[in-house]
């Protein structure tokens, strides 16, 4: 109560200096990392904040899932970034109990499990020697023909940078596995925001001479949280609720209307009652289909829904509790193969010691990638995981004896998919927006704008700045940091 009260004094003295702002009533939709960063940095602005999020808890894709002792987050969420204003926001939040973890990951290609980033000439030896004699000479055709090729799609750009048959072997199977679409349909822009791997005549040089300098990509380390990566979404809530701010979970958007100044935003809780707010500001965090649909029907909303043809893709974690001390040392492995159901998995435990009950028992996090009504997501909890383990058992990783507990999470809205011309909808839908200029998009969910948290921080940085330009922290332009193909 006490440091609540500084805490809040401490703002008081401090609203003066945050112009007219200050004091508006701010509601924020969606609970993940976006929203709630959001409402800490508007109350730290003497703004009155409230926050709605339709899931039991807030933290969104950031959240960290925990039973019986075991912790898993979403898909190994690692912290990483080139700004030093975020990772300095991050080491105050968090203080001691962020840790330092070392990064090993490997991709199981032709049956072995090679180096990742994959390394030449190393990676190729894992193919016999015609097939890797055929990648030099697919590369060497493509620096001749594809030279006028354009980056439309990112098949297109990834043939133009690394050849044919290393883009049919490496990029296009996780890629597709990944999204659920074809290579020709996925947009070129994804590819350049986040693939860091260098060319291949870049790593062909990197071998024949080694640079000094470590590329991006081959990060050897990340921030990582001892109790999951969701303590960041936790310490938020904290601040949020010691600085006076409202968190509705089980809340969910039912309309929001502008009016002459501002908007009138109707939820409804979980138990049916509904809430009506007034909001002079909105930030959204929640995806772009469900703010359309909340918008009256007379102001033109249906029209954009009806053009609206925006995606997102799911994905199906299955966390998987064992009876056994360790599986490998990996941050993460991936598995782009075809024939088997997951993608990419991770062992908590390597992350922190505390991602476990205690020390004779080890988890995977596993991802599949799956999207609602496809028939991977219909499958029962039971049957994903028998099929996971049966496959499993065939690589030599893990059999059923291991198994201690598991657990199903399928969640919606994981990625926005930059599928070819996609762009001109999200022009489409964030000019719309755009009208109300005191209704303001942020985050990764929000913005359909593929960013990982680091991104989402800074996106929150931003947006402040644009509020409070007399008193924000500058950033840096946005780091699309290298290496995050995967
Ligand atoms: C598998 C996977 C692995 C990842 N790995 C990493 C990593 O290693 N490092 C990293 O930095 N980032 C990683 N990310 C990305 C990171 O999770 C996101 O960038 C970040 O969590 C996005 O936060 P957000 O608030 O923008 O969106 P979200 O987390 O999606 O938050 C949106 C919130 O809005 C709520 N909501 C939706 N609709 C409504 C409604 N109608 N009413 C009320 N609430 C609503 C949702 O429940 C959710 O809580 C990963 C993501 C995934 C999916």
């Amino acid at each position: 109560m006490i440091a609540a009260k500084v805490l809040r004094d401490a703002i008081d003295s401090e609203t003066v200096c945050f112009g007219t702002r200050a004091r508006q009533n701010f509601v924020i939709l969606g609970g993940g990392l976006a929203g709630l960063a959001a409402a800490q940095e508007l109350l730290k602005r003497g703004c009155k904040v409230t926050l709605i999020e339709q899931g039991a808890e807030v933290g969104g894709l950031a959240r960290t899932f925990e039973q019986d002792g075991f912790r898993f987050d979403i898909g190994g969420h690692r912290f990483h970034s080139n700004n030093p204003t975020v990772v300095q926001w991050l080491k105050d939040l968090l203080g001691k109990d962020l840790r330092v973890v070392p990064r090993t990951s490997h991709i199981y290609l032709n049956q072995q499990f090679v180096n990742y980033p994959i390394q030449l000439p190393g990676a190729l030896s894992i193919f016999s020697p015609l097939k890797a004699a055929q990648m030099v000479f697919s590369y060497l055709v493509t620096k001749f023909t594809e030279k006028t090729r354009q980056d439309i799609s990112f098949e297109d750009w990834v043939i133009k940078r690394y050849g044919r048959a290393l883009y049919e072997v490496f990029f296009r199977p996780y890629t597709e596995k990944v999204w659920g679409i074809a290579c020709d349909q996925l947009s070129a822009t994804w590819a350049s925001q986040r693939i860091g791997i260098p060319s291949l005549w870049r790593m062909v040089k990197q071998a024949i001479a080694p640079a000094k300098e470590t590329p991006a990509t081959a990060i050897s380390e990340f921030y990582y949280p001892r109790a999951g990566f969701g303590m960041i979404p936790d310490a938020l809530r904290r601040n949020i609720l010691a600085m006076g701010g409202t968190i509705h979970t089980h809340t969910s958007l039912l309309s929001c209307t502008p009016l002459t100044q501002g908007f009138e935003v109707n939820v409804r809780h979980q138990d049916g009652t509904t809430l009506t707010l007034k909001a002079d500001q909105i930030v959204s965090t929640i995806p772009l289909n469900s703010l359309l649909q909340a918008i009256p029907e007379e102001l033109g909303s249906q029209e954009i829904l009806q053009s609206y043809n925006l995606e997102y893709r799911d994905i199906i974690c299955l966390f998987v509790a064992l009876k056994r001390p360790q599986v490998s040392q990996d941050s993460w492995t991936y598995f782009p193969m075809k024939d088997l159901i997951f993608g990419r998995t991770h062992e908590p435990k390597n992350w922190s010691p505390e991602m476990v009950p205690s020390n004779d028992y080890t988890s995977l996090a596993i991802e599949i990638f799956s999207s609602r009504g496809e028939p991977t997501w219909e499958m029962s909890d039971d049957a994903i995981l028998d099929k996971v383990i049966e496959q499993m058992h065939q690589i030599g990783w893990i059999s059923k004896a291991d198994v201690h507990k598991s657990w199903v999470l399928r969640v919606p809205y994981a990625y926005p998919v930059y599928r070819v011309g996609y762009e001109p909808t999200l022009s489409k839908v964030k000019d719309y927006l755009n009208q109300w200029d005191n209704l303001h998009l942020a985050g990764r969910t929000g913005s359909f704008h593929y960013m990982n948290s680091d991104g989402v921080i800074e996106d929150v940085f931003r947006l402040i700045e644009k509020l409070f330009p007399e008193g924000a922290a500058q950033v840096q332009p946005l780091s699309t940091a290298a290496g995050r193909w995967m």
